[in-house]
């Protein structure tokens, strides 16, 4: 790996971050706060959240198994996304490269940081080889971006691929784990001691079902980790959210209990709809949802908005040709999705 400085932007390494009322007092317990112009009403929603989570950080730590100085805490995973390029991508002079298909969020995060994005194509296994993506890489590099399971194909990439780009590139590899709780593959969390330059993606937008609340986690050396947070804004995790969080840390056999479920009606699910008429082909899935083929895409997708059944239409994805990209849902809404593809008339 290149040391963090040569690929950190030079505007960012050397900037010295906002500090904020609540970052300058830490420590005594106090019941006076008059140092950052709130309004002395309306508890508790007057005060300014704490800039660094450290209540929700130290909880996590301990389900996670990593230390809270390795933890950043986004809004959504989509700051997270966002951060990376805009702390080690100088516009129009670096680039990314990232495996096709795969998330349209690296993507729209290069282009709206002006960033070259280079994709290499998956195989039809929608499996990547490293060295194919090593040869897409050259000196202003700066970051590959790996998704597993992958969306929208619902696949782990293969660990021993993952752990040669993570051996091989000289900068950073970004391995977003957005599914990683439906996978039987364990999470790279348990690796970043061994690899300096990795920086894991998770979210609690699927498992934790917490799309709402918009919490995004980033795992990585406590030196990236610095950087992710010297450049975030002051008060990214809103008060609400963090709260919010907390209470589902304090509940994670719930958790555990939905992605058994969820793994249950996925397998239900997909053994229903390898069984339609209007199926080609099913991709085998890691995730809380799959990939299949169907006759026409475009058509099966509009029949079933008329139902009131909305799944994602990927026909015009890279490799996903006539691909239809459907979500686990309760077993009600699967059965739901299954009777009203059994009676379409292509
Ligand atoms: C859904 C998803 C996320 C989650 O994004 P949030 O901003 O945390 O909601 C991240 N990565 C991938 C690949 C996803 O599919």
């Amino acid at each position: 790996m290149k040391t963090l400085q040569e690929l950190t932007r030079p505007n960012i390494w050397k900037l010295k971050p906002y500090s904020s009322a609540r970052d300058e007092y830490k420590g005594a317990v106090a019941s006076v706060f008059l140092d950052a112009n709130e309004n002395p009403y309306n508890l508790p929603h007057n005060r300014y959240p704490d800039p660094m989570q450290w209540e929700l950080k130290t909880l996590l730590s301990k389900i996670k198994k990593v230390s809270p100085q390795h933890i950043f805490l986004g809004n959504g995973s989509d700051e997270a996304i966002d951060l990376v390029f805009r702390a080690f991508c100088e516009p129009e002079k670096d680039n990314v490269v990232a495996i096709d298909p795969t998330y349209g969020m690296y993507q729209v995060c290069a282009d709206v940081n002006n960033v070259e994005y280079r994709k290499v194509l998956l195989d039809e296994n929608f499996q990547f080889s490293a060295e194919k993506l090593l040869a897409a890489t050259d000196e202003r590099t700066k970051l590959i971006f790996l998704c597993s399971p992958n969306n929208p194909t619902g696949n782990d990439l293969l660990r021993s691929e993952i752990e040669k780009i993570l051996r091989e590139f000289e900068g950073l590899v970004i391995l977003d784990e957005a599914y990683n709780d439906f996978s039987e593959a364990p999470s790279f969390l348990e690796e970043l001691d061994k690899y300096p330059n990795l920086v894991v993606f998770q979210t609690f937008s699927k498992a934790w079902g917490c799309a709402a609340i918009r919490l995004g986690m980033a795992f990585a050396s406590e030196a990236i980790i610095g950087i992710l947070s010297k450049i975030k804004y002051p008060y990214n995790v809103n008060q609400l959210t963090q709260q919010q969080a907390i209470a589902m840390l304090h509940k994670y056999y719930e958790i555990e209990r939905w992605i058994k479920t969820l793994k249950e009606e996925r397998d239900y699910l997909e053994e229903e709809f390898a069984k339609l008429p209007c199926t080609v082909r099913m991709y085998p899935s890691d995730s809380n949802f799959f990939l299949a083929k169907v006759t026409d895409a475009v058509k099966i997708y509009n029949y079933l908005v008329g139902e009131g059944i909305i799944v994602r239409n990927r026909h015009s994805i890279s490799l996903c040709c006539n691909c239809l990209r459907v979500t686990v849902g309760t077993r009600v809404e699967n059965n739901t999705l299954l009777a009203a593809l059994k009676k379409y008339q292509g």
